[in-house]
């Protein structure tokens, strides 16, 4: 079962064998391993990718860094760091 769903353009890829999608090309071959000669998916997220949140939907990319080669969709980073609210230290006995 995939994780991801987003539209096919540019450089987004979708793999055949386990439907998720990738940011480019060289992001679905990181998942992609030869075991005894054989092409098997691996977990995206063993191999360092992580899922991306673009305007289209969700794929596999390679974790803070903006491709340049994947300018045809802008990435909707969160760059900002949000603040957590205090803890409560609630009386728990
Ligand atoms: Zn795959």
């Amino acid at each position: 079962m995939s994780r991801t769903q987003t539209t096919l353009k540019g450089n987004r890829c979708q793999c055949p064998a386990c439907k998720e999608y990738f940011s480019t090309v060289s992001n679905f071959d990181r998942h992609r391993k030869t075991i005894d000669e054989k092409r098997i998916c691996v977990s995206p997220e063993s191999v360092g990718l992580e899922i991306k949140h673009g305007a289209a939907g969700t794929h596999w990319g390679m974790p803070g860094i903006a491709i340049s080669t994947d300018s045809e969709e802008k990435e909707d980073e969160d760059s900002e760091t949000q603040t957590l609210p205090n803890l409560q230290g609630t009386d728990n006995q």
